[in-house]
């Protein structure tokens, strides 16, 4: 038997995408498409837009208006409130249809939703969470530093047009992550969905709608990276750009960023450590770090722990540990309540993945178990099964590139020196995992660890916490007070309080 989603689209009688420009929806002026095969069943799931440069340059537009001449960088606070608070209602009261609609997005089993940072609670939780910044969004009253008398105060105000891109992996919380803060800000936005995750989004753009955000001030172009994440990116039109996605595109924005001198954020890759001293709960590091790389989202995960770093006297344990969650987890229906798992997200992915893991052998690290394609109705999916490996040494390519699939790479340390120093051995810096249960030991490993956030005997991902990269991982944070205010300006305000000049 093959399987199939098909049917799921059709059950929720899902009309094909289009874009959101000033509040109407079209499909886009060339009429080109792009067609998204489902990653665990390659069965064509959806047509969406291909914004070209004039789509794009319209819906940049559109949010320059709803900006320079529209109500909502200006609104009183208490209507932006509002607006936020409906958005995060309706996210929860359409919690089940979003969640069917990333299994059929990239196949992401409807099991992920009870993990918080897969959930839409998270989303909406992230809505509520920035609604109540909007009215704290005040400055300073600063004193003459010399000369005469005068009142000097700052001033937050929003950023202006911000270029919203997402990758495919998470919707929910990266949706949030970047529309909360710019929208609690005053902020316009043109929201350029991943092309391999555009119904969940569009549903999630139609509650915005449905809340009350004015025509214009959320745009939404669909389509890849070239030529519609291009032409978003490099408009002059554009004031911010927010990334989450590979190093590479990363990399282009940083550049493209120079000439009209765009702010950036981005939230990249990682290649982050789980650290596991004897002192710990050995087995649950194994099974925890290994669940990291499998269960969910099977690895694609910008904060999963794909390198783990094991004090020698545990070592064996926690590979058993480790291979007892590689060999149990369940792949499939990602409707189906009872898997775990989900494919890779495309063909090229899938490609990338197996070369890393024949690279590892080659390399000569010890494959433990996995690493293979399962058969029968899952042949046809881009599915693998979870790769451990060990007896890893840290210069190979398994432990210093970024994977993003379920592939687990053990590395073999004698002393805390040797830890940190491979920990940190890396161009990354996203995020580290500690395994002991002693505090002191704890802190001080935490403090040297190059990494923007260290999860001690366990991690997590919430909408108040600055989450992002140290190095090549990225540039600023999402989450809490720092992601709001990466989408404001400061401005200086000089009032003279007497004749003598200033
Ligand atoms: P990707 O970089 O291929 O694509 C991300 C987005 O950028 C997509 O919308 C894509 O269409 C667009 N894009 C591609 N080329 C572009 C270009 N030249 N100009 C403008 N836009 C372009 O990444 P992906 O495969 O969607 O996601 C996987 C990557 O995302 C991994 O590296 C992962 O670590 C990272 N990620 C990071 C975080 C984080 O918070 N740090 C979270 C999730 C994913």
């Amino acid at each position: 038997m093959t399987l199939t989603v098909r049917s799921h689209r059709e059950a929720a009688a899902l009309k094909d995408g289009l874009l959101l420009i000033d509040g109407r929806w079209r499909p886009a002026e060339s009429g080109a498409t792009w067609t998204h095969h489902h990653p665990a069943t390659a069965e064509a799931i959806g047509e969406f837009p291909v914004a070209g440069a004039a789509d794009v340059d319209a819906a940049v537009r559109a949010a320059r208006r709803a900006f320079d001449e529209g109500t909502w960088p200006h609104v009183r606070a208490g209507e932006r409130v509002r607006v936020l608070r409906a958005v995060a209602d309706l996210l929860r009261d359409n919690a089940d249809e979003l969640r069917g609609l990333q299994a059929l997005d990239n196949g992401v089993p409807l099991s992920f939703g009870g993990v918080y940072a897969g959930s839409v609670d998270v989303a909406a939780d992230t809505f509520e969470h920035h609604a109540g910044w909007v009215d704290k969004a005040g400055g300073e009253t600063l004193p003459p530093y010399q000369g005469g008398d005068h009142l000097a105060m700052t001033l937050r105000e929003p950023v202006g047009v911000v270029a919203a891109v997402l990758p495919w992996n998470a919707p929910f919380l990266l949706f949030a992550q970047k529309l909360a803060p710019a929208l609690a800000a005053g902020c316009t936005v043109v929201l350029k969905p991943s092309e391999y995750a555009s119904f969940s989004v569009l549903r999630m753009v139609e509650l915005l709608q449905e809340a009350g955000i004015p025509d214009g001030v959320v745009n939404v172009v669909t389509g890849p990276g070239d030529p519609t994440g291009e032409a978003l990116i490099t408009h002059a039109q554009v004031d911010k750009v927010s990334f989450t996605g590979s190093r590479d595109v990363g990399r282009r924005i940083v550049r493209a960023s120079a000439d009209t001198m765009k702010r950036v954020s981005l939230e990249l890759g990682g290649k982050s450590p789980a650290v596991v001293f004897p002192d710990s709960d050995v087995a649950l590091a194994g099974m925890t770090t290994m669940g990291m790389v499998t269960l969910g989202l099977s690895g694609q995960a910008c904060v999963a722990h794909s390198r783990a770093l094991v004090h020698r006297d545990v070592y064996d344990e926690f590979l058993g540990a480790a291979q007892m969650i590689a060999d149990s987890v369940t792949y499939g229906d990602p409707f189906d309540a009872s898997v775990q798992s989900s494919p890779l997200i495309n063909a090229r992915q899938l490609e990338r993945v197996l070369g890393y893991i024949s690279a590892g052998t080659d390399q000569g690290a010890r494959l433990v178990t996995g690493g293979n394609r399962p058969d029968g109705e899952l042949a046809a999916g881009n599915f693998v099964r979870p790769a451990l490996f060990a007896d890893v040494d840290n210069s190979m390519a398994i432990a210093q590139e970024e994977i993003f699939g379920p592939v687990l790479s053990v590395v073999p340390f004698s002393d805390e020196d040797e830890a940190v120093r491979l920990a940190n051995d890396t161009e990354y810096g996203l995020g580290a995992g500690l395994y002991t249960n002693d505090a002191r030991r704890a802190f001080r490993m935490a403090k040297r660890l190059r990494a923007g956030t260290v999860g001690i005997n366990g991690f997590q991902v919430e909408p108040h916490l600055p989450f992002g990269g140290y190095k090549q991982s990225g540039l600023g944070r999402e989450g809490g007070r720092s992601s709001f205010e990466a989408y404001t300006e400061l401005k200086t305000v000089l009032l003279p309080l007497s004749d003598e000049v200033i």
